[in-house]
Order: C-alpha cells, then structure tokens, then sequence
C-alpha cells in the first residue's frame, strides 16, 4: 500500500493505520489532521494508509461489527473503549429467487436494513465519530437526505455528545421522526439537500468543535463504507464477486466499496480477481449517470425531484471519482424511474422477504435494467447493496399495496375473498 515518509506523519494522533492525508485531485500529502481540502488546490482528501499485516484468521476472531476491521479503518486502536453503535455485519444472503426473475444465476442481497438506526450510514457515523473524537471535537454534526440524520442522532447519543442535524425541510415524515426522538438539535432548512450541504460547510468554518461527519471529517468518515466491501468479501468465503451493484447519492459509498475490493487484493487476503462496479441513480436524480452515458467527465448539477430522497444529491462530491472507478473497472451507471424504483421495491420483498427503502428500490431496478441492457452478465457472481430500511419510505408504496379485502369475521367471507 501507500507508504509515506515518517515526517510526514508525526503528527501525534492516535488514528490506527491512517498514516496521512493524500489530495485525490493533485496526490499532495499532508499530516492527519481535522481537514478535508488540500491546501494546494482544494481538492477532496483522502486516508493514505501504513497497514500492518493482518490475517483472515486475525479478522474472522473480532468482533461481530465493523470493528473486526479496525486495523483497516483510520480510528484509534482504542475506539472499542467508547460507547458506539457497533454497525456492520450485516446478512449476505443468497438471493435465487430474486435471481430467477431478474435472469442472474449467482445473486446476493447485502441487507444493510440491519445495521443499528436501519441504513449503511450507521456505518461511516461509526467512523466520523471515532476520528472525531481522537481529533479533539466535542459536536456531532451533519447535513443529511435523511439516513444520516438517524445515524448521527443516534451515535452522539450513545456517545453522550452534543449534536446538530440540519435536515431539508421535505424530509419524508418518518426520517424525521427517526431522527427527532434522539432528542437532538434538529433544524429543519427551507430548500433542498444541496442549500444545506452549503449551509453546512459554511457553519463548519465557523464552529470549530462541530464535526460535521460529512463535510470536515469526510475524509474519516467515507473510509467507513469500506467496511461494507470488506463484509461481502468475506462472507462470500474471502472473494471478491465480479459484479457489485451500488446506489449513488454523493457516490461516496460506491467508491470506497471498490477500494475496500484493492486493498484486499493487495495485503494478499483475497486472491487476485477482476471485478466490475456498478452505480445505480433514480431518473430524477441522476447527474452521474447522464455524466456516464455522454460518455464526459463533466458532472453537471441537477435539481433533484425523486422518490428516492437518500439518493437525491444534485451535484455529488465523488462523482467523477464514481465515473473513474466504474470506467475502469468495466462497470456502467445507470437511472430508473420512480415507478420503477417502486416495482424493485416490491420485486425485491416478494421474491426474498426484504423490505427496503426507495434507494434498495433504485438497486433492484437498476439491476433489472442492466440485465436486460446486456451491461451485466447473467452468469456472473452479482452482489446487490440493499442500504436503507423500507419502513422509512412507507409513503413511497402507501398507494400501491393494501389490504385485498375488508371482510366480515367470516371463514365464508375470506374464502370468498380469496377466491376459494
Ligand atoms: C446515503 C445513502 C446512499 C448513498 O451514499 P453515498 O455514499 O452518498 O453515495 C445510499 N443508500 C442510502 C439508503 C443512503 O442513505
Ligand atoms: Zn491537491
């Protein structure tokens, strides 16, 4: 892996195998230390790491939770001393029923609607607020589309910190809920997720002790959805599956997915293997995916009017790095509509018991497509990321599924209801 000069990070920072900060635009390196842009060209950074060397047999005895995975992520080698919401270790599970109809032979479900507050951002909270801890603040902050709202409320409640979450005023009513009762300081702001994302990087440079997990921790943060890599590979008997389907807001996940697929490789815990990354985006929000079809680099912003609100970031920070990967690695990024997204919804809880929110809902139906598209291959080992619980989006599929009848409380009745 990337190894870096000692004096370059003395920095007296207990971060595990983080060994600096490395510019993903310019590759300059600086010190860890509670910044997210380069000081050369303010380009996004990134976690350069020193690992040591680590067996599967040294990962399969750890913890049930990310944390089996530490020696990988840029935390303290203490962080288990900490009340955390311990996310991760989430089911793979095997998904030949939904495979059948979808005309892909080796197909797996990554349910991450079993992570602590139901979504992957359980995931990278976990991580922010370890570094941020290690890196001195005391506020938990975040501008959210939802998920992360409930991630981070519920964390710096369990850590016993202050937080702050700024939420975009026509949130779905359960994330809300889901969020307030952590009894936080939640703010709801007049406009959508890309007006609070602004909002929120400017209060960062205003309030020093907030970590805002997404904004000045983002370089710690993002390195949490490794872990989701590490999971499937693990759990797939240590292999890394040649096609991995991932919905795409900031595109953030879908790229650490595929670094987690590198470093494998590299510190020699999976074999050597090909494998290709797929983005999934909602028509409505789909600026990385129209990015691709033009065939540009260019990621121009749209104003996002979609049903799947995890998803509906305008003008994503990782997209030409979610264009690098997917081009490089043969994949492809893809958009459905939002009927389409509710039919994957609906596809995927009755062919396999799982019910997920609008962005699972994405997955699916991008799945469907690139199938039908000839883009994936149907004889290829498929993993399909399930990220967010569907009890958050019930308004998503209130008027589609219901009730067949309402019935006398008669076995007459329901026989004649149900056509018998
Ligand atoms: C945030 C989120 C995503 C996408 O995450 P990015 O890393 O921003 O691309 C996917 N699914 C769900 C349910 C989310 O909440
Ligand atoms: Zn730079």
């Amino acid at each position: 892996m990337t190894l870096t000069a000692p004096d370059q990070t003395s920095t007296g920072y207990d971060l595990g195998p983080a060994a600096a900060l490395s510019c993903r635009a310019c590759g300059h390196r600086t010190p860890l230390a509670p910044e997210f842009a380069c000081p050369q060209c303010f380009g996004p950074l990134e976690i350069a790491y020193d690992f040591p060397s680590i067996t599967r047999e040294e990962i399969e005895r750890g913890p049930k939770s990310i944390w089996r995975y530490q020696k990988l992520l840029p935390v303290p080698t203490t962080v288990q001393d900490h009340p955390n919401m311990d996310p991760g270790f989430t089911r793979l599970i095997r998904a030949d029923r939904l495979g059948a109809e979808l005309g892909i032979r080796n197909l797996w479900v990554k349910d991450d609607t079993g992570n602590p507050t139901h979504s992957f951002k359980d995931r990278v909270v976990a991580v922010a607020l370890a570094a941020a801890r290690e890196l001195g603040f005391t506020v938990l902050a975040c501008p959210s589309t939802g998920n992360l709202a409930n991630a981070t409320a519920a964390a710096a409640a369990r850590a016993g910190w202050e937080s702050v979450v700024l939420i975009p005023s026509s949130l779905e009513r359960a994330k809300v809920l889901m969020t307030a009762v952590y009894d936080t300081n939640l703010l709801a702001v007049e406009g959508n997720y890309d007006d609070v994302n602004r909002l929120a990087t400017e209060l960062a440079f205003e309030q020093e002790d907030w970590a805002f997990v997404n904004v000045n921790v983002r370089p710690y943060y993002a390195e949490g959805s490794k872990s989701l890599g590490y999971e499937i590979s693990e759990q797939l008997g240590w292999r890394i599956p040649a096609q991995t389907v991932i919905p795409v807001a900031s595109g953030s996940q879908l790229t650490k997915i595929d670094k987690a697929y590198g470093e494998l490789v590299s510190l020699g815990l999976v074999d050597g293997a090909d494998w290709k990354i797929f983005g999934a985006q909602a028509a409505g929000c789909s600026p990385v995916s129209t990015a691709f079809r033009e065939g540009t680099d260019v990621v121009r912003p749209q104003r996002p009017d979609t049903i799947a609100r995890s998803l509906a970031i305008g003008n994503p920070a990782d997209g030409p790095y979610v264009l690098d990967t997917v081009r490089r690695t043969g994949g492809a990024v893809t958009d459905v509509t939002d009927d389409e997204v509710r039919d994957g919804i609906r596809l995927l809880a009755r062919t396999e018991g799982v019910f997920a929110e609008t962005a699972g809902g994405v997955t699916v139906a991008n799945a469907k497509k690139l199938v039908e598209t000839g883009q994936l291959d149907p004889d290829a080992d498929t993993v399909l990321l399930i990220t967010g619980d569907g009890l958050k989006t019930l308004d998503a599929i209130e008027h589609q599924v219901g009730p067949k009848a309402t019935v006398p409380a008669t076995s007459k009745a329901v026989r004649e209801a149900l056509g018998i």
